[in-house]
């Protein structure tokens, strides 16, 4: 193995994908970047201070804090939590969160799955063929008469509202900052909310994790739904509280939910989120990009900080995400 100095090349350690996958990192980025070294995670033989940039996935606590020239650090997802949870973190450096075109796409793609299963009761599908039953019955409603409400309207979130409304659906946001997009509303704070969510048939979760989010989506809030609402939750598990949302199927106040994301993965077998008739339960697969489309992302970020831009899609650690 090659011994990396300081004065070498700079180099680009990966934790994302398990050791298997480095030699696909390193031909992604060698062809974008053929003067960096990409090289693992823990590989014994790298120089700390030859590392430059670190592009990782649930990074182990302290590692990252051991390298000084550390110019960036790339999540390997759109999230951060699985990073800024370390608390030995070196807070000088920036953090830049993957927000590739595919990871926008296939979120959106998720986001539609999941409001037209709720939309024609796909559970009930799949519970009529598991018990062989024949069981023909209409939707309630069509796409163009449901009203989606997406909280985080962000680069996911407005991926998917756009595509929501390509599908005829009647789609709003909710976020930090009310604004207009691309002629669909955005409100903001609690009491907007409250409308907001007064007037939807599917809530959509889109948003990161931060103190703010979590439990957000709790009984108190489900009440503001009208009864039977569906819930699609896609960004993270710590926006809804388990209990209240099993109690809210339970009692009819909500009608359907898709999960894509949970307070704790991988899901356990016990969870009743698995067993629900009214849940459909995946796992944590919404949003996927391929590595070759990760590197460019972060072959892209590399040049321009190099040019003296500053990075989009920045880790802001006042706001939280
Ligand atoms: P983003 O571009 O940063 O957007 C986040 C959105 O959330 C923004 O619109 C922001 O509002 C809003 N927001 C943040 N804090 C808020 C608060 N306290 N109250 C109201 N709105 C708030 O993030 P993104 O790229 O769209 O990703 C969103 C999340 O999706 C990620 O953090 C990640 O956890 C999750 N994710 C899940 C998967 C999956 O496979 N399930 C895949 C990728 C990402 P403003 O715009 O007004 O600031």
């Amino acid at each position: 193995m090659n011994r990396s100095t300081a004065a070498g090349p700079d180099i680009l350690l990966v934790k994302s994908g398990g050791p298997a996958s480095l030699p696909e990192w390193q031909d992604a980025f060698g062809a974008l970047l053929p003067g960096l070294r990409v090289l693992w995670w823990d590989d014994a033989a790298v120089v700390p201070e030859a590392v430059a940039y670190a592009l990782v996935w649930e990074p182990t606590p302290g590692r990252l804090a051991q390298f000084p020239n550390l110019r960036i650090i790339f999540s390997s997802a759109a999230g951060v939590d699985h990073i800024v949870s370390d608390p030995t973190l070196p807070a000088r450096v920036p953090i830049v969160r993957m927000a590739s075109e595919e990871t926008a796409q296939t979120v959106a793609e998720f986001v539609c799955l999941g409001a037209l299963a709720l939309l024609r009761d796909l559970p009930r599908m799949i519970a009529a063929q598991a018990a062989r039953r024949w069981d023909s019955f209409d939707a309630a409603r069509t796409a163009p008469q449901t009203r989606v409400s997406i909280l985080g309207m962000g680069n996911l979130g407005t991926r998917a509202a756009r595509m929501l409304r390509g599908l005829g659906f009647q789609v709003s946001g909710w976020g930090r900052t009310a604004r207009i997009v691309d002629g669909m509303a955005v409100t903001a704070g609690d009491d907007e909310l409250a409308r907001l969510m007064a007037r939807t048939d599917i809530l959509v979760g889109l948003l990161p994790d931060t103190p703010m989010t979590r439990g957000l989506i709790c009984a108190h809030r489900i009440a503001w739904l009208p009864a039977g609402a569906g819930l699609v939750n896609a960004g993270r598990g710590s926006l809804v509280v388990m209990d209240d949302l099993l109690a809210a199927l339970d009692s009819g106040q909500l009608g359907g939910a898709v999960l894509d994301v949970f307070e704790a993965e991988p899901l356990p077998p016990s969870a009743p989120a698995w067993r629900h008739p009214r849940i459909l339960a995946t796992s944590h697969v919404a949003g996927f990009a391929s590595r070759r489309a990760r590197a460019a992302y972060v072959a892209g970020v590399i040049a321009g900080f190099a040019r003296g831009e500053r990075p989009a899609h920045l880790y802001q650690p006042a706001r939280g995400y």
